[in-house]
């Protein structure tokens, strides 16, 4: 048994509503026993041996804050890549400029052929910004860099692949190719453009040595887990864990997480099409054993993952009526839409959570019809069916996913990052001062996180800024308020990041607030949301964190 000890703070905002506020709370063996005064937690002090720790004397705990969907194993691999996306990157490799016109990113693929010795190597490069840069790029362009080396290019939201001729070859597709997402020229070539998962994937098999990099996969989940710790992250939810090899990412997480130094838990949600492709109709089950025996307080399977539409930057995602600026249609993910009440059954009657990307609202409207049709064949409670990313919606879609039942965990960064890129690009001015319209799920009480799809969508990894966003929601110019009614107040912001993320990994009695029983896991900050100009709340200083009673200070 451990010691009792006593955290002394100048506020803990507990975020249980019943008892708000505290000036101390008393932690042991990684679990809170008490929170209050040193006076009002004597009947705990009097029975024991106790220390008063007074190092957060002037600052403001907070519950750890949570990032319900990222993609640190995934993100490290494309980092290791040739970098062509719009902002200023710390590679592993060094730092990249970020380019910011369709001539940069060409320039610089015609460097890494110059820089390339062997003449068969490919160049494999990620980072795209088509709404930038200046549209998607395409094949003829690329063989324009080299018509003999293979190039191989994806998005930094990485849902379209973009190669040159000999890497059209080398997949091994041609003119009489007839795949979902492989794309042509209005005179039928093939134009290098391979469209979500299912295309993409094709086209990744060439490349699969340099993106899969045994040995990469740690380094990339610890580097990660040390950026989110820097934003006062305790716990992540990884969205696409499974993607290359299950076991392989397991052991893999096993080896970063379990170190006592590493600073998170994390919870991996395999994705639906490579767990039913490897177990078929055992899969729900296959889940649900996995979470009985591999799982522990800091490291776990936890759900099920679809994706069913496009990328919001990439301007991939589904939209309805009028639709896109270019009478583009978007792309569906790898199930069929006609199929998935069929393929998400299983699991919801088994009881695994499903969490459903959807980013424009036809796929919204998708799913909700989707979930109508589950409640109306196995109706369930307390589903927590997740909506992911919810980045184009309607008032009405909220409603509908609250009588549903249904929870929503939104990437709202993009709110001021991309809302004024995309009133010209794609989605036009209406949907895109709509962006994640948090006020609509907090007006009809659907419970909703806060994410950021971390490194894989243009955002940055930092609750605290997507809480200032959600607040705020002021864009890119820096005084453009964009769709006003869609703002919420800080305690619901702070939630989003907190006990209502926790709600929708399914951890809610064991984390997201500061109650007696629940892990230790705290986030210190400098200031307090609640009493700061809300301009402000992004710039607070982040004094570190404490997990499970261990303290991590950042600058240390
Ligand atoms: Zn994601």
């Amino acid at each position: 048994m451990g010691k009792l000890k006593v955290f002394e703070a100048r506020c803990v905002r507990t975020m249980d509503p019943g008892r708000p506020l505290a000036e101390a709370v008393a932690v042991k063996d990684g679990h809170v026993i008490s929170t209050g005064t040193i006076e009002s937690m004597q009947p705990w002090l009097e029975r024991e041996p106790y220390e008063i720790d007074d190092t957060f004397r002037d600052k403001v705990i907070f519950p750890g804050f949570i990032d319900p969907h990222t993609h640190f194993r995934m993100s490290g691999i494309f980092m290791g890549l040739t970098y062509l996306g719009p902002l200023d990157q710390q590679g592993p490799r060094g730092f990249n400029r970020g380019l910011k016109t369709r001539d940069e990113v060409l320039d610089k693929l015609r460097e890494a052929d110059r820089t390339l010795t062997d003449p068969d190597e490919p160049i494999v490069a990620w980072g795209l910004d088509p709404a930038v840069q200046g549209g998607q790029f395409h094949r003829d362009e690329l063989d324009s860099v080299s018509s003999s080396r293979p190039i191989w290019t994806v998005t930094y939201a990485p849902h379209v692949v973009v190669t040159n001729s000999p890497m059209l070859e080398l997949i091994g597709v041609d003119e009489s190719t007839n795949v979902y997402g492989i794309e042509r020229y209005t005179d039928g070539r093939l134009n290098g453009q391979f469209i979500e998962r299912g295309a993409s994937q094709i086209a990744g098999k060439p490349v699969a040595k340099y993106l899969v990099q045994p040995g990469r996969g740690v380094d990339a989940i610890r580097v990660l887990a040390a950026t989110a710790q820097i934003a006062g992250i305790t716990t992540t939810a990884d969205m696409l864990f499974g993607y290359l090899n299950l076991e392989r990412e397991w052991a893999e997480h096993e080896e970063a997480v379990n170190d006592p130094n590493f600073p998170l838990r994390m919870f991996l949600v395999p994705v639906e099409s490579r767990i039913s492709a490897a177990h078929g109709d055992g899969a729900a089950q296959f889940l649900l054993d996995q979470q009985k025996n591999r799982n522990s307080d800091k490291l776990g399977f936890h759900g099920v993952k679809f994706v069913n539409d496009g990328s919001y930057p990439a301007m991939t995602l589904r939209m309805r009526y009028p639709g896109y600026l270019d009478g583009k249609e978007g792309h569906r993910g790898e199930t069929p839409w006609e199929e998935l009440f069929k393929t998400m059954l299983p699991y919801w009657k088994a009881g695994v959570q499903i969490h459903s990307h959807a980013n424009g609202d036809e796929t919204v409207e998708m799913t909700l019809n989707v979930l109508e049709q589950l409640q109306l064949a196995y109706p369930r409670f307390d589903h927590r069916f997740t909506i992911e990313h919810y980045c184009i919606s309607s008032p009405d879609q909220a409603r509908r996913l609250k009588a549903l039942g249904g929870l929503a965990s939104v990437n709202n960064y993009f709110v001021h990052t991309r809302s004024q890129i995309h009133a010209t690009q794609g989605f036009g001015p209406d949907r895109a001062e709509a962006t994640a319209r948090l006020g609509s799920l907090e007006r009809e009480g659907v419970v909703f996180a806060l994410h950021s799809d971390f490194s894989l969508v243009l955002s940055p990894i930092h609750p605290l800024t997507a809480v200032w966003i959600a607040v705020n929601r002021v864009a890119l110019d820096g005084k453009t308020v964009q769709a006003p009614g869609e703002r919420i107040g800080v305690d619901r912001a702070m939630r989003a990041i907190t006990i209502d993320a926790a709600h929708v990994l399914r951890r809610d009695h064991l984390l997201g607030s500061i109650e007696p029983a629940k892990h230790a896991d705290f986030t210190v900050l400098e200031a307090d949301p609640y009493e700061v100009d809300p301009m402000d709340i992004k710039d607070i200083p982040i004094w570190g964190t404490v997990l499970g009673g261990k303290v991590f200070p950042i600058n240390e």
